[in-house]
């Protein structure tokens, strides 16, 4: 006998999970579907951001920087640190346990807000008054009917033909998250976002790091300023060795090493690492998930087709997060999930992602929301530019941390700001203020009006808006 329910959501990352408590809060009756299980075989709920992305990638990225600290930092306070030495089972151990705190507080979450979870792979399997997904795991089965369905089934590393990851030796974000021992060189492919949180970690943990980079522009997304400032500091200060434009040949794995053979400024190499890790972006994950047998469509690219609303089409299907078009972001994904369920539930749920803030954990840390230089430059809008360093903030040289800058565009007419871009400490933090500006249609002016603490980084964000308007009042 099939069970009823008014909404099944099929995933637990942070789209479906979200979208499953706020159905569960709005009154309707909600099944959670997942089948995501940790190293020990147990299921565990988060999805991709919990078990093997967002938290425990932030984990290691605070350890590595804290090592980094007692080693080269603390000095400078007068701090003299002796014998610093590392565990990284210790490290890897807390890291773990950040996890299992967050996944076990989903499980209470889901009984809080009496959200039923079943572990099993979902399969949609046809359409009648409800449609019936059939769930699979390793000691059973079960049959689900939904009114509605909220697929939220994410996305999966992208797959270099040739290249077979085994997590050990070669491995995307799973394995590169949990290296047992710092190896002596690292190969990392793709100069992208795991490619740089992943390899600062390792190279602040000891290891010789070259990221090998198909394009030969640095970070395309972000604002070109951004993107020079980081490479010239992730090269020079951080010690990557990141070789742009590069053409991956073959791949060997020996008894000890990888060899990786490249194409690179025209000639072909070859470097041999400890371990490699493959990290060139993602993939949607539909894999046996019975789309078609319910009529949803994928675009060419394997993409879950949606509308603005995120309805797929098909009466009362949606799709949300890393499997449908926009930016595969943790936080876009879960503000999907709460527009559907509020949607589903007679509300006007709806999600801008011209304001999703974008955030790369290196150090210094990039943040940006809106639009790029480059970008109002080829949509030949006319903008004003105000562009502050952080060696000017005192907080900042307080902090020790001074590279970098906020740079803040704004319409030239309206004054409106239409993007800002930070590199520099903290700007995870203080990209908030420019989010909340562009939602409420905030213009540089009213930035440069409203008073910010002292001393504190925002200070920075205030000093980038005076300096729209060319009135910096600390340059
Ligand atoms: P997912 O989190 O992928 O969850 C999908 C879930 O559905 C999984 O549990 C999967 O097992 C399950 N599932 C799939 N198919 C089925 C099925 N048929 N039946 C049952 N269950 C199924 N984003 C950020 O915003 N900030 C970060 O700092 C950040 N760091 C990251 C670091 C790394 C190393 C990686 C890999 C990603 C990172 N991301 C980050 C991206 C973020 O993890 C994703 O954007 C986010 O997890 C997407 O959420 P989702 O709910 O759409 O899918
Ligand atoms: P990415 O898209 O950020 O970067 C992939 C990089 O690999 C690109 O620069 C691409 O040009 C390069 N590439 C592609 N094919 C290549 C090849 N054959 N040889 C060499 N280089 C190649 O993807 P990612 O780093 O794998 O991360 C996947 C997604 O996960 C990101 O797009 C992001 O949305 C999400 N994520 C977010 C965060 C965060 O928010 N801080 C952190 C990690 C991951």
């Amino acid at each position: 006998m099939a069970k009823k329910f008014d909404v099944a959501v099929i995933g637990a990352g942070p789209g479906g999970y979200i979208a499953a408590i706020r159905a569960a809060q709005l009154g309707l009756n909600t099944v959670c579907i997942d089948e995501f299980k940790s190293e020990d075989g147990k299921p565990s709920l988060g999805g991709t951001c919990l078990n093997v992305g967002c938290i425990p990638s932030k984990a290691l990225l605070e350890s590595s920087e804290n090592y980094e600290r007692a080693l080269h930092k603390f000095a400078d306070h007068g701090i003299k640190c002796k014998d610093v030495s590392l565990d990284v089972a210790t490290m890897l151990g807390r890291k773990d346990n950040i996890v299992q705190q967050f996944t076990g507080g989903i499980a209470l979450l889901f009984k809080k807000n009496k959200v039923a979870s079943v572990h099993g792979h979902g399969r949609l399997t046809g359409a009648g008054d409800y449609y019936r997904i059939a769930v699979t795991r390793d000691n059973g089965s079960e049959t689900i009917d939904a009114k509605h369905v909220i697929i939220a089934t994410g996305s999966l590393p992208r797959q270099i033909e040739g290249i077979t990851v085994d997590n050990v030796r070669i491995c995307d974000n799973v394995g590169a998250l949990s290296l047992k021992d710092v190896p002596g060189k690292l190969g990392v492919i793709g100069a992208g976002v795991i490619g740089l949180e992943m390899g600062s970690v390792w190279r602040r943990l000891g290891s010789e790091v070259t990221v090998l980079e198909a394009l030969p522009t640095f970070l395309a997304a972000a604002d070109d300023a951004v993107a020079r400032e980081a490479l010239r500091i992730f090269t020079k200060t951080v010690g990557l060795d990141i070789k742009l434009g590069c053409r991956i040949g073959s791949v060997e794995t020996g008894k000890k090493s990888i060899s990786v053979e490249f194409e690179y400024e025209g000639e072909s190499r070859k470097l041999t690492f400890d371990r490699l890790v493959v990290a060139v972006g993602r993939v949607p994950n539909t894999e046996g998930l019975g789309v078609e047998s319910v009529g949803v469509k994928t675009d060419e690219r394997g993409f879950i087709e949606v509308d603005e609303r995120n309805r797929t089409g098909v009466p009362n299907i949606y799709a949300i997060g890393d499997v449908v078009r926009g930016p595969m972001l943790a936080h876009k994904s879960s503000e999907e999930g709460v527009a559907v369920a509020e949607t589903i539930a007679g509300q006007h749920g709806h999600v801008n992602l011209e304001t999703i803030p974008w955030v790369i954990y290196t150090s210094p840390e990039i943040a940006w929301v809106g639009k790029t230089e480059q970008q109002l430059k080829a949509e030949g809008v006319e903008y004003r530019s105000g562009q502050f360093p952080f060696i000017v903030s005192g907080r900042a040289r307080a902090l020790g941390e001074t590279a970098g800058f906020v740079k803040m565009l704004a319409d030239a007419k309206s004054d409106r700001i239409l993007g800002v871009h930070i590199l520099g400490p903290f700007a995870s933090e203080l990209i908030a203020e420019a989010v909340v500006a562009m939602e409420f249609g905030a213009t540089a002016e009213d930035i440069a009006r409203i008073v910010h603490a002292h001393p504190s980084l925002s200070e920075a964000m205030h000093e980038a808006a005076l300096g729209v308007d060319k009135r910096f009042l600390s340059l």
